[in-house]
């Protein structure tokens, strides 16, 4: 699969050529797909604010500092900034549009052009903080640009997203929705219905193939314990236009490959954590995975899906370290869950993109020097232990002579203080589910912060190898869209 360069004149194109998004005949050395090689299915795997040291201590945690995790078997790799377009540090709504777009936001936006300002929404008559502001005062803010999801629908392809957040989550909104604040959830949901008021008309007449995650009381009218103000029950609406509803794991299981669009909403708002989840009421995401990757393959055209491991974001806020790994090992099991599916379609991946990145850092420490842990089990903490010594294994103490944990935030909610020497630190308390690791800075609750560090960009596939060298979240999408030849 590995595109050819031209010789000779590769050599003095190469500078140019990684300015250029757009390749054309004059730059030959430039890679771009052939329509031949040309993605037909792409999917895009997305693990909320999972940095790379969030991936290290994942591996670790897993499979041992010497395993491999399915992330790190991807052939070809690059390093993604984040940076937003007014912010040093980005949150998800800017750094996914960014990726779906190829346009830098401001923090807080979804899908829309450079220029527009975030203007948090309002309550409504039912006091809920959704009713949107965007345009209040000003005759134009900012414009909708367009989306890989739209980008492929126009092309025939089927278009899904599958996420453990709220479908309408700034992640998954930033697939098929346009706003100016992440927040507008009700009418971020609006905008998957065809037809109705306030629908993403880019997405095509008949919209979306699939959207499974949370959020179903963004789809139903406050008279029926929803949020919505306008007294709409979209899952009604979307099921009389032929989708069929799905609402919990048996349902997604029973959803047969016909060509019908399917909904799946299996939490009122964000999925409980994997090692909470209850299988019968929440799919895992590898399960969620595999059904869309049944329903969108029977596309000819091809399909574009969207993966959101969502709730290793949550975890990281809440510095619930044990949970954020646990997450990132589901996420990278749905990612395995892809691989393999999609090599059984497609053998060799000729036809078949698969990206997996993450959307921004969070301020994760990993802290040295302990002896190798390996994985953890129930009898052993691994890195989610205290640091130890080499070596004779000791209990290492900091300045004030207590134990620290390994994994540690640089801001979060838990610091103890003034001096630490009081401190009763164990491995089981360490290690314990719901233990917040401490933190460098001070925090209210659950308000550890994103980390400004590049990420992780892994791909397999076709068209694999433009993923390469350190580049900006916006030539994301130049990439996809020249790989898929959107
Ligand atoms: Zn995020």
């Amino acid at each position: 699969m590995r595109l050819t360069l031209l010789a000779g004149a590769s050599l003095l194109l190469a500078g140019c050529a990684s300015t250029s998004p757009v390749p054309t005949a004059a730059t030959q050395a430039q890679p771009q797909a052939s329509s031949d090689t040309r993605a037909r299915n792409i999917i895009f795997f997305l693990g909320d604010g999972m940095g790379i040291n969030t991936l290290t201590a994942a591996r670790i945690y897993a499979v041992g500092e010497d395993g491999e995790l399915t992330i790190d078997t991807l052939p070809e790799s690059a390093f993604v900034k984040t940076f937003s377009n007014d912010a040093q540090v980005t949150d998800s709504a800017a750094s996914m549009s960014a990726y779906m777009t190829g346009v830098k936001q401001n923090n807080g936006v979804i899908s829309m052009s450079s220029d527009t300002k975030a203007i948090a929404p309002v309550a409504d008559a039912n006091g809920n903080k959704q009713l949107s502001r965007c345009t209040d005062g000003q005759t134009n803010n900012g414009r909708a640009v367009p989306t890989l999801a739209e980008l492929a629908k126009a092309r025939g392809m089927a278009a899904g997203v599958v996420t453990t957040t709220s479908v309408t989550d700034a992640t998954p909104a930033a697939t098929y929705a346009h706003a100016c604040h992440r927040k507008v959830e009700a009418d971020i949901a609006a905008a998957l219905v065809p037809g109705g008021a306030g629908y993403n008309a880019a997405l095509g007449a008949t919209g979306l193939d699939l959207v499974f995650g949370g959020g179903a009381q963004f789809f139903a009218p406050v008279a029926q314990g929803g949020k919505r103000a306008d007294g709409r029950n979209l899952v009604n609406e979307l099921q009389a236009r032929g989708w069929r509803y799905a609402a919990d794991t048996r349902q997604l299981q029973a959803l047969a490959a016909n060509g019908q669009p399917a909904l799946g909403l299996f939490a009122q708002n964000h999925f409980t954590y994997e090692a909470a989840r209850d299988p019968a009421r929440q799919p895992a995401l590898a399960e969620m995975t595999a059904k869309a990757i049944d329903l969108l393959s029977r596309n000819p055209n091809g399909f574009f899906l969207m993966v959101e491991g969502g709730l290793i974001d949550h975890a990281l806020h809440a510095t619930l370290a044990k949970r954020a790994l646990q997450e990132t090992v589901s996420y990278d099991a749905a990612l395995k869950t892809a691989i393999d599916k999609m090599r059984a379609i497609d053998p060799g991946l000729k036809n078949t993109l698969i990206v997996a990145t993450a959307d921004h850092d969070h301020t994760l420490l990993i802290n040295g020097y302990s002896p190798r842990t390996g994985k953890t089990t129930p009898a052993n903490p691994g890195v989610l232990g205290l640091v130890r010594s080499l070596p004779d294994n000791a209990v290492r103490l900091d300045k004030d002579g207590a134990p620290f944990t390994i994994l540690g935030f640089g801001t979060g909610e838990h610091r103890v203080q003034g001096s630490r020497k009081e401190v009763t630190l164990t491995d089981a308390i360490a290690a314990g589910d719901d233990y917040h690791q401490e933190a460098v800075v001070r925090t209210r609750t659950g308000a550890e912060t994103h980390g400004g560090a590049d990420v992780y960009l892994g791909a397999i596939g076709a068209n694999a190898e433009l993923f390469r060298g350190t580049i900006d979240n916006t030539r994301v999408f130049d990439l996809i869209k020249t790989a898929g030849g959107l």
